[in-house]
């Protein structure tokens, strides 16, 4: 018995919500007085045993090089594989685009519960309780897994990496890899210095920009901060900025240390998908604009008069 977690990398880097997902990993299997183990998949560059520091003690390692590309029906059966090795009775996914992928087909083959989007861990004091957010962000809902296996994926930012010392045993997986239905003719990547789901700092903009010739001075600040951009969908939808900044209900979901608004109205929709961020600061010219109610700084005024101010100030520091 053991709790697997899915270690997600890109072009041979662990990505951050994987350190997070190992990390609470290790938490569950201390729960339940066992250990946790890691599967990757793919080419990785990084020193797999390191990430023993983070409490996992055996990391599957499927090197197929075809699973460069992600296919989540090839990563499903293979992932499958992985749980029989590790006699996994807990699966933990992060809760970003793979992990949404994979995490309902997996508990689907393995007729497994699932709980996406966890916020916390399980409480096993009497079963195996875990909590959500439900209702775009406004409730929790303790959802009881009993099927023999478990699955979870952790939302972004809802566990803290925890890193300690250790080195883990690397085991090469001899999985069948399936051929893949997908052909993967071009990959366009995306250019921007932090990638907005992994982002600590992210400034954001909306309509009240007025058009992207505009973007510069949010691109500025972000630069100036190390942070990522984003903004709401309308600004999308007219191609101001590209689909992937989009976040909201129906954009991705982020939950930054700090998350600036900038010419946002904070509807319902834009703040399901940002209202986990830890610090949420708003500028905006109207005083009545919703996102105020949600915000832990406001300022009041034009974001064309205020952003070169920060911008100014920032430089100072
Ligand atoms: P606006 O509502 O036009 O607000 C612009 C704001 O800028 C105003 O508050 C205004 O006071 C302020 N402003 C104007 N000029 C300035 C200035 N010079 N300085 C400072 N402030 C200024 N939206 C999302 O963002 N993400 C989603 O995922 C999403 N999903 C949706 C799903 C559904 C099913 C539906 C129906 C809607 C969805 N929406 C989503 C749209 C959402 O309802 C809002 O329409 C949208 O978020 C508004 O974007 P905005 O705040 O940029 O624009």
């Amino acid at each position: 018995m053991s709790v697997l977690i899915f270690i997600d990398q890109a072009e041979g880097h662990v990505k951050k919500a994987s350190l997070e997902a190992l990390s609470y990993g290790a938490k569950v299997a201390e729960q339940l007085g066992t250990t946790a183990e890691g599967v990757v998949l793919g080419t990785v560059t990084e020193d797999l045993a390191a990430l023993g520091k983070y409490g996992v003690k055996k990391i599957h390692h499927v090197s197929n090089d075809t699973l460069n590309h992600f296919d989540a029906q090839v990563f499903t059966a293979v992932i499958a594989q992985a749980v029989t090795a590790a006699n996994a009775t807990v699966v933990i996914f992060s809760n970003n685009v793979d992990g949404k992928a994979i995490a309902p087909r997996l508990a689907a083959r393995l007729k497994a519960g699932l709980v996406s989007g966890a916020v916390a861990l399980p409480d096993t004091s009497n079963g195996f309780v875990v909590k959500k957010n439900v209702f775009s962000g406004k409730a929790f809902a303790n959802i009881a897994l009993s099927s023999p296996i478990k699955i979870i994926s952790l939302n972004a930012n809802s566990y803290k990496i925890v890193a300690g010392e250790g080195t883990a045993e690397v085991a090469p997986l001899n999985a069948t890899v399936e051929a893949s239905r997908v052909k993967v003719t071009a990959v366009n990547k995306v250019t921007g210095e932090v990638p907005l789901s992994e982002a600590e700092i992210v400034v954001s903009g909306g309509r009240g920009l007025k058009g992207p010739e505009n973007w510069g001075m949010i691109e500025e600040l972000a630069h100036l901060l190390g942070a990522a951009t984003a903004c709401s969908r309308p600004v999308a939808d007219v191609h101001w900025r590209p689909h992937h900044e989009h976040v909201g209900q129906t954009g991705l979901a982020i939950a930054p240390n700090l998350y600036i608004a900038i010419g946002i109205s904070g509807a319902i929709q834009h703040l399901a998908g940002v209202n986990r961020s830890k610090v949420i600061v708003v500028i905006n010219k109207d005083p009545e604009a919703p996102f105020f109610k949600a915000a832990d700084y406001g300022i009041v005024g034009d974001a064309f008069e205020v952003v070169p101010k920060i911008i100014e100030a920032v430089k100072k520091v």
